[in-house]
């Protein structure tokens, strides 16, 4: 059967850069999805809600394949547009939508087992039919299943790879993806993957960085347009796919491929050099990472320490793991880097990291949710489990950092250190050697900028998460690609915020890191240097890179361009003044790992071109 959707000819799509580097190889999609169903009842009580999961399930499929047929119908051809009319008429089908409801209404089944259920009777039907032609629309109707599945449940898809033999050349395609499925990833050996959904900074895009696997997210519809087999080029660095590419862009990407190898070998030779402006001013270079054995390579790219060490990915690889397991995987970043500082963040579940054995799964907003901190705080046992594996771990060091995460009052903080006191008591009595160490708060909810003075007081540093921070400030979801514009780091309102910050840690004498995303984007660590920010912490193989940018401007200059900056109302403003000043030194330093911001990742052209000396913008058109 010819595939329904799938484009045979040459096809470019852009999305959000999500993780920096070249792949050339098959598609590999991950439509082997197994949706964890179960047919557990729902409470009478929760009746209206299920119903309206499902409703709102239903509009935002149609919405989707609306999008994803003008798409295609705009850049393959009409007929193949009129595979999703089909979809879309079956999905506003009384037969398939009144069992599901009633179902619901008067079963109380819950809605994703109710849609299961009426969904896979037509699919057989389908399968089973005698008609040709309704046999293969079986296929499609596999489609719908699975992008109705993934709505259905309020952390997402929930999907599995069980079962699925990753290729090691495969480049993964899926409509969204999890934490849990990217860390998986590492040990299928994926080449690269793609997905309609995501922005720059979300766990997701996070996590391929700190694995190095390129990555485009935000493609609206690349799961419906490639097809198992193609073969495709992804650009993590300028957020672009090419599939079914021609000879010459296979080509042109070999090359790239030779060149960022090359680039990579040559910034290792600047790992020694000190991370000083050309005023001599010195700012500490941090790694983040996300898992334990990262730890190895903090000091080859010439980090000065852990900045941010992500303990919850421990508990999304491992469900809740024991004291013993904690501590093990704590006692390996510690001791492997000591005396350089290590930075462990306590448990930051939800938002976009589900953790299942923990986290809630019915919330409508999860990042608002019962997460991070509320959670270490509500389920004391956990958060006291973790505090001890830390303390047991750092026995015999003196590079202990210790960091709780949202932090959003003065109340919270204070309860997280008399927890702390309480465990390290417990410790001292059963005679355990307790480090030193210093506390300290991640600042990313908009509260805890306002209260700053009161809670520099508490803590021995500050840690400004700007992924979080710019999402609470601006209202802009982090990892919703739709308005993966309007993440703008460069807004005034955050700048102003970074500054309120770094000026009142600063009059209390204690010291601040920014350790979001925003880091690695050389405009920006120009106004976090102006701006006195101490530390900067960053996935650690863009610590060269930026390195080598530090030590090419001088402190003055970026405390004038502050200034300067300050004064001004607007982000385009801001960004028109940056480029017209940095884009050539940027360029001329050959800068082209750093994560194209999705400030400037759809609006402005001139960057993607420079971060990329080999793409010709016709390629972008
Ligand atoms: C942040 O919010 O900026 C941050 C560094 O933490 P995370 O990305 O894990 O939320
Ligand atoms: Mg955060």
């Amino acid at each position: 059967m010819k595939s329904t959707t799938t484009p045979k000819r040459r096809l470019m799509m852009t999305g959000v850069p999500a993780s920096p580097g070249y792949a050339m190889g098959r598609v590999q999609k991950l439509v082997n999805q197994e949706f964890s169903v179960s047919s557990d009842p729902i409470l009478p009580e929760r009746v209206p809600k299920e119903l309206s999961l499902f409703q709102k399930a239903v509009r935002q499929s149609l919405r989707e394949l609306e999008i994803a047929k003008q798409n295609i119908q705009k850049m393959v051809s009409k007929d193949d547009a009129r595979i999703l009319d089909a979809q879309m008429m079956i999905l506003q089908d009384p037969t398939l939508i009144d069992p599901v409801l009633e179902a619901i209404r008067k079963e109380h089944q819950n809605s994703r087992w109710a849609f299961h259920v009426r969904m896979k009777e037509i699919i057989s039907q389908f399968e089973q039919s005698p008609i040709q032609l309704l046999r293969e629309r079986s296929v499609d109707l596999s489609d719908l299943y699975n992008r109705m599945m993934a709505l259905l449940g309020d952390s997402g898809p929930v999907m599995s790879m069980e079962g699925m033999t990753i290729e090691e050349s495969a480049i993964l395609i899926g409509h969204t993806l999890n934490p849990s499925h990217v860390i998986k990833l590492k040990q299928g050996q994926a080449m690269a993957f793609a997905t309609d959904t995501g922005g720059s900074t979300s766990h997701v895009s996070i996590l391929a960085r700190a694995l190095k696997i390129p990555a485009v997210s935000g493609l609206s519809d690349i799961s419906v347009k490639a097809e198992a087999g193609d073969f495709m080029i992804v650009d993590g660095s300028n957020g672009l796919v090419i599939i079914n590419p021609l000879d010459s862009d296979i080509k042109k990407y070999k090359a790239k491929i030779e060149a960022f190898k090359r680039q990579a070998q040559e910034l290792l030779t600047t790992r020694r050099l000190e991370p000083q402006t050309l005023d001599g001013k010195y700012v500490k270079l941090m790694a983040n990472i996300e898992f334990p054995m990262e730890a190895d390579e903090v000091e080859t790219m010439g980090a000065t320490g852990v900045g941010l060490y992500r303990s919850e990915f421990l508990f999304i690889q491992k469900g809740n793991p024991s004291c013993e397991e904690q501590t093990e995987a704590y006692r390996y970043i510690i001791h492997r880097l000591n005396p350089l500082t290590v930075t462990i963040r306590t448990l930051d579940a939800g938002g976009d990291k589900i953790i299942p054995e923990l986290s809630a799964t019915d919330e409508s907003n999860p990042f608002m949710g019962w997460r991070s901190i509320r959670v270490c705080l509500d389920k004391t046992e956990i958060f006291k489990t973790q505090l001890r594996a830390i303390l047991r771990a750092g026995e015999g060091c003196s590079n202990l950092r210790i960091m709780f995460p949202m932090i959003s009052s003065v109340h919270e903080i204070q309860e997280s250190k008399r927890i702390l006191a309480a465990v390290k008591q417990e410790l001292l009595d059963q005679g355990v050697d307790v480090p030193p160490y210093e506390i300290g708060i991640m600042v990313e909810v908009p509260a805890a900028v306002i209260m700053v003075d009161e809670l520099a007081r508490e803590v021995d540093f500050f840690s400004i998460g700007t992924n979080d921070l710019i999402q609470f400030t601006l209202a802009v979801d982090r990892s919703n690609e739709r308005i993966a514009s309007m993440f703008q780091p460069h807004h005034p309102a955050v700048l102003r915020m970074i500054h309120h910050v770094v000026q009142a840690a600063h009059r209390e004498g204690i010291t601040v890191s920014v350790c979001g995303e925003m880091v690695t984007e050389p405009l920006s660590t120009l106004l976090l240097l102006g701006l006195g920010v101490d530390e900067l912490s960053m996935t650690p193989w863009n610590i060269m890179e930026c390195k080598k940018f530090i030590r090419s401007v001088s402190y003055e200059e970026a405390r004038t361009m502050v200034h300067q900056v300050m004064s001004m109302s607007h982000t385009d403003e801001i960004n028109h003044l940056l480029k017209k000043k940095y884009m050539q030194k940027i360029s001329d330093l050959g800068i082209s790992s750093f994560i194209v911001t999705a400030d400037f990742n759809k609006s402005d052209r001139t960057l993607v071109k420079l971060n990329d000396h080999i793409v010709n913008l016709d390629v972008l058109e």
